[in-house]
């Protein structure tokens, strides 16, 4: 049987690579190797989802995290070569938007083994953001480009890039489908924190521009300071390193950790993180994978940033681009909050992200494209 490396690191990567790993086990046409870089390590910013999406245990363990990105990447790239010429796969595929992601797809080009990127196309536009520069750069080395939309088809129309592309829909929605009704059953999130349904906003902020600059966290902090509803946040080790980074952001975060209003949490598992998503009244993020989750389950979204990759969450007004700015943001959320005039129209238009057939139908096209 041939063989197919898939790289992972991070977070999300395991999330969408769950669903695609059980529809290639069910293809049955290619093996499915799997190296984790080691971008995210602790229990759990990875192995609980190991556990939770039923991954196989990876092949190769590569342990390479911290450091600068082109520290962190050059190790990568070179540790995955190695990989690459000991495994012979017949093509690599990559997932998102991390270091990780670029540093997989460009060992493999340059082996002239083919990459397969999942979640191409994206684009927020805004090349201060490392996750811009991996996604433009991992789309222009790959052979097969999974578009979960058609806002990304067209960017990579506009790139030059019409070869190997697909409209596969988003990965991140079968895996909604499939483990929410799991979340219902399993998850006891809610009683373990003594949350009732639809009682709180749902927090999570970790992106470097959010949390690379003290004036911007500290204007975060104060935005979340000002709220006056009760605030679930499962926080990021980043976000949590850099509030511990200086005496000012060590009190401020005190001060933060300690409201009333807070109820700052250790990162959960992804049932756990989907029952307290579908039960928050609103939620405030500025994650890509939050943001459609939000879309996906019907929940008011913030995104505590000037723009997104995914601008088919904006219609309607169930995702709203509010930056960090407490003085527009507090009113917002209060009015979301209450009801009063900002709800959200019509429903999440879901066929939009491939109604959640996106793993099978990709694994299908991937079975025909790796010979
Ligand atoms: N997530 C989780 N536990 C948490 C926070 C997030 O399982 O405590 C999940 C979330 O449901 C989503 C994914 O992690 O599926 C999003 O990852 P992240 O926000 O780290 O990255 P991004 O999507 O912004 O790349």
């Amino acid at each position: 049987m041939k063989s197919l490396v898939t790289v992972l690191g991070a977070r999300p990567q395991f999330i969408k690579a769950g669903v695609v790993s059980d529809a290639l086990r069910a293809g049955g046409v290619l093996r499915e190797v799997l190296v984790h870089t080691g971008q995210h390590h602790d229990a759990n910013m990875s192995d609980v989802f190991f556990a939770e999406l039923g991954l196989a245990k990876p092949a190769h363990t590569l342990g390479i995290h911290g450091g600068r990105h082109g520290e962190m990447t050059g190790r990568m790239l070179e540790a995955i070569e190695r990989v690459l010429l000991a495994e012979r796969p017949a093509a690599v595929l990559v997932y998102g938007d991390t270091n990780s992601t670029l540093a997989g797809a460009l060992a493999a080009v340059k082996l002239h083994i083919p990459v397969a990127h999942v979640e191409a196309g994206l684009r927020s536009f805004n090349r201060r953001m490392p996750e811009e520069i991996n996604r433009v750069m991992t789309d222009h080395l790959s052979d097969v480009l999974f578009c979960p939309t058609d806002t990304a088809i067209a960017n990579l129309k506009n790139e030059g890039i019409t070869q190997g592309v697909y409209l596969t829909g988003d990965v991140m929605l079968d895996a909604v489908l499939s483990y929410r009704p799991v979340a219902e059953k399993r998850s006891r999130v809610l009683k373990q924190l003594d949350l009732r349904s639809k009682e709180y906003v749902l927090l999570t902020v970790h992106r470097a521009e959010n949390t690379d600059s003290n004036e911007r966290i500290e204007e975060i902090v104060d935005l979340l300071m000002r709220l006056q509803q009760p605030v679930v946040f499962p926080i990021h080790p980043r976000t949590r390193h850099k509030l511990a980074s200086t005496r000012s952001l060590r009190g401020l975060a005190k001060l933060l950790f300690e409201a009333k209003h807070m109820r700052v949490i250790d990162p959960v598992s992804y049932l756990d993180m989907l029952a307290l998503e579908d039960n928050a009244r609103l939620v405030m993020t500025d994650s890509g994978g939050v943001q459609k989750e939000a879309y996906f389950l019907g929940v008011p979204c913030l995104t505590l940033r000037e723009e997104t990759e995914w601008v088919e969450t904006l219609e309607g007004g169930w995702n709203r681009l509010v930056g960090a700015d407490p003085k527009r943001t507090v009113p917002i959320v209060n009015s979301l909050w209450n009801n009063n005039g900002m709800r959200p129209v019509g429903r999440p238009n879901l066929a939009a992200f491939g109604g959640g057939k996106s793993a099978a139908f990709m694994v299908q096209k991937l079975m025909k494209e790796v010979r």
